[in-house]
């Protein structure tokens, strides 16, 4: 019984004290559980569409198959694609997962990296994009694979999400790295702006979807960046297009 306990002052101060840091901890572990629960329900839902999907095609080839050459070829794409799609999710959601993970860290040059990224993009897009390397050799702590995804994310996005040129650049500002990507394309209403970050949060469902877009791009870039002590924000206006910058803490190399 805690009454009857004769503690000083100080004691008491301490208990106190024990006793809110406790309760923070349980708050904490809530909101930990809590989230997970969501993101476990979350996904399941999201797996839930493309098997259905399969599914619905699978008996349908099987009912009206045999003689049918267009509905065979218009299930088998679908089946394809809708196996892509889960393999995809199921590919990033192992990725956040693992973000947690301490990852191999090198000193790496922010600058060539994101050159080499924006080279993936050649070819495979049709549209320009405008790459201005404004300042070479800018050395940062961290994991080369994951700094790369973050930079390809917000690239695939702006194409993903406008029809006009991008435009990518590296440059330093006081002790950061800076890496921005910017469109011209529809933009984030504002309301939505702090959302997009979330897990399989998406502005527009349907176009995300025929976009091959699984909600969870931003969702990693956010948390890689974090982890990597940096900062990753949006400055969008609706119809005028978005810009993505995260800056990242230089290192003398
Ligand atoms: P997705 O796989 O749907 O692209 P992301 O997590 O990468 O998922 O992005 C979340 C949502 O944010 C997208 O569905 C889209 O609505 C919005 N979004 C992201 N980047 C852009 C952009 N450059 N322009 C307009 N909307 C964007």
């Amino acid at each position: 019984n805690w009454k009857k306990i004769n503690v000083d002052n100080r004691s008491r101060d301490e208990l106190y004290e024990m006793e809110k840091t406790f309760n923070e901890m349980i708050d904490q572990l809530k909101d930990n559980f809590e989230k997970q629960e969501i993101f476990v329900s979350d996904a399941s839902h999201e797996l839930k569409t493309p098997i259905s999907i399969v599914k619905s095609y699978a008996q349908l080839l099987e009912r009206r198959g045999t003689d049918n050459p267009s509905l065979v070829k218009e299930s088998i794409e679908t089946i394809d694609s809708e196996a892509d799609r889960m393999s995809k999710l199921v590919e990033q959601m192992l990725r956040l997962a693992k973000n947690k993970e301490a990852s191999v860290t090198e000193t790496i040059d922010m600058s060539a990296l994101a050159k080499e990224t924006v080279c993936t993009f050649d070819g495979a897009y049709s549209r320009e994009i405008q790459f201005d390397q404004r300042r070479q050799q800018l050395m940062v702590n961290g994991s080369r694979d994951q700094l790369e995804q973050v930079m390809y994310i917000l690239v695939d996005n702006a194409l993903k999400y406008s029809n006009e040129q991008v435009e990518v650049s590296i440059d330093q500002s006081n002790d950061k790295a800076v890496f921005s990507v910017r469109d011209y394309g529809k933009g984030i209403p504002e309301q939505e702006q702090a959302r997009i970050f979330e897990r399989f949060y998406r502005v527009d469902k349907a176009r995300s979807r025929d976009t091959g877009g699984t909600g969870l791009g931003l969702a990693i870039a956010k948390a890689i960046v974090k982890e990597h002590q940096g900062e990753l924000t949006v400055f969008s206006k609706t119809d005028a297009g978005s810009t993505f910058t995260i800056s990242l803490p230089i290192v003398d190399s």
